[in-house]
């Protein structure tokens, strides 16, 4: 199949921040990603289940998906806001922009950035990860949201990450929390530590149908500084790390809690897609 103008545009930055992930990759990664097991029964793609992940000559690492699959993943590219990371039309070199929605609210975060749309073959891998459970998919998942670390505005900074909690009952349903296993997959990859910093208290109706108002009210008061951990948040600068960035409200009450209520220095928000 040949992949279409965009894919191709698209599988170019896929491969730009595949690259930069390679370079960012542990020892510890690479030798997990190398074991015997693997060598004599290559792990197929989990986008298609159909090609082989075959390392090639002189790559010292799989890839997260085939090269079909990865091709059909949209990068989210500049121009974006600076903010939320909300793409726009505009010329591919356009910088320092903030959207209308950025401008006129408070947020609490610096910035969010995800190093894909939620759409297509991702949007479906993340359902099946969240939904029906597909826990193995934390390994291509986690390795795609690393990508998301190619941007010069992490650099010069000590950076540790914060996964966005979830309630027990609901960690009991899914058996796993989506964002702390992405981050600590993501951990092995960039080698930023992983503090699970905060807890949801209070069990809160799903988030997907309700607009911005309505998720804040929803999160109010459901959001909390874990009382062991928080304290070594303090003066720090805080990753946020969640599967999906749709309206920023769940992001903006963590970062809120983060800076007044852990003393964080800074706080952005890291997102394997953009809704
Ligand atoms: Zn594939
Ligand atoms: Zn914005």
């Amino acid at each position: 199949m040949l992949p279409t103008s965009r894919a191709q545009i698209s599988g170019t930055a896929t491969a730009r921040a595949l690259a930069f992930l390679a370079r960012r990759a542990t020892a510890a990664a690479r030798v997990a990603s190398r074991s015997l097991l693997d060598t004599v029964y290559p792990p197929l793609c989990p986008g298609c289940d159909t090609a082989w992940l075959l390392p090639r000559p002189g790559e010292t690492q799989r890839l997260p998906l085939c090269r079909n699959c990865l091709s059909l993943l949209s990068a989210l590219e500049k121009p974006f806001c600076n903010t939320c990371g909300q793409a726009f039309d505009g010329p591919p070199g356009m910088d320092d922009f903030r959207c209308s929605n950025c401008e006129r609210r408070r947020l609490h975060f610096d910035f969010a950035i995800a190093p894909f749309r939620s759409d297509g073959l991702l949007r479906d891998l993340i359902h099946q990860f969240k939904f029906a459970r597909r826990s193995t998919l934390r390994l291509p998942l986690g390795r795609l949201l690393a990508a998301g670390l190619h941007d010069p505005r992490f650099e010069g900074e000590d950076w540790i990450m914060v996964p966005v909690p979830i309630h027990r009952r609901r960690q009991r349903q899914r058996t796993f929390n989506q964002a702390r296993e992405l981050a600590a997959i993501c951990s092995q990859y960039s080698g930023l530590p992983v503090i699970e910093a905060l807890v949801r208290t209070r069990h809160t109706p799903p988030q997907s149908r309700l607009n911005r108002n309505q998720r804040l009210a929803n999160l109010a008061d459901a959001i909390h500084p874990h009382p062991g951990r928080a304290p070594k948040v303090r003066g720090r600068a805080v990753l946020l790390i969640d599967d999906v960035f749709t309206t920023g409200a769940t992001g903006d009450i963590c970062a809120k809690v983060l800076r007044t209520r852990c003393a964080a220095r800074r706080v952005a928000v890291l997102t394997l897609a953009r809704g």
